[in-house]
């Protein structure tokens, strides 16, 4: 059910959020407007149930685009950002990559995935644990494309250790948080390192 009416909206001061994700829209709103003064950021499901493009690029931008798009295309209004992202870890070749959330195969089982991950990395020595989270955002402005792209570094760890965030936090030690993973820091903690944060930082950079 939609809250908001798409004709209530001032189409030149709307941006359409692409994610379902309660969190990203406050964490989105929160870097973009200051560059963006006066424009109201409405995330895509209190304007209707739209369905989820295929997100069949090759990249994470690629992916970010194609749902910025579908936002522009489903609500008619000329201004939409999206974000996609995942885990990079170099010992894998960057799997899982673009496939981060389905990499075992059901879309975001975390538990499953961070069962693989824990099971690929068994043999993996300390030092060869690297990898990094990585964000990309596209802001559509009409035919105009912007944006971000931003990375979080860290470790894979060998046990499920935290409570908070999501996907592979508990798995996540970031190189700026030693000895903790990233389920273990607060969301303010979290929000103030993370690879959507910097990818954001970098996208402001250029409005
Ligand atoms: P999305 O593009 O943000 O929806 O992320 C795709 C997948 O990447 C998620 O299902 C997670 O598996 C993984 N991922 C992305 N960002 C994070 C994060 O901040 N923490 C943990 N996992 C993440």
């Amino acid at each position: 059910m939609s809250s908001i009416s798409i004709s209530e909206l001032d189409p030149a001061a709307t941006v359409v959020v692409a994610t379902g994700n309660a969190h990203k829209v406050v964490e989105i709103e929160a870097i973009l407007s200051p560059v963006m003064p006066g424009v109201r950021f409405v995330a895509l499901g209190e304007l209707g149930d739209f369905p989820d493009p295929v997100e069949d690029g090759a990249t994470f931008f690629d992916n970010a685009l194609i749902k910025a798009r579908a936002a522009q295309e489903q609500t008619g209004l000329p201004m939409a950002v999206a974000d996609d992202s995942g885990l990079c870890v170099d010992a894998l070749d960057g799997a899982p990559g673009i496939f981060s959330a389905r990499w075992a195969g059901e879309h975001g089982n975390d538990a499953a995935n961070n069962e693989k991950l824990m099971a690929q990395m068994a043999d993996v020595p300390d030092e060869a644990r690297t990898a990094r989270f990585h964000s990309s955002v596209a802001l559509v402005r009409g035919d105009e494309v912007l944006r971000g792209d931003g990375d979080c570094e860290g470790r894979v760890g060998r046990e499920l250790r935290g409570d908070h965030g999501f996907g592979y936090d508990p798995l996540f030690l970031p190189v700026e948080t030693p000895g903790r993973t990233m389920a273990e820091l607060s969301m303010d903690e979290k929000n103030r390192i993370s690879h959507r944060f910097h990818a954001l930082e970098d996208l402001a950079s250029r409005l």
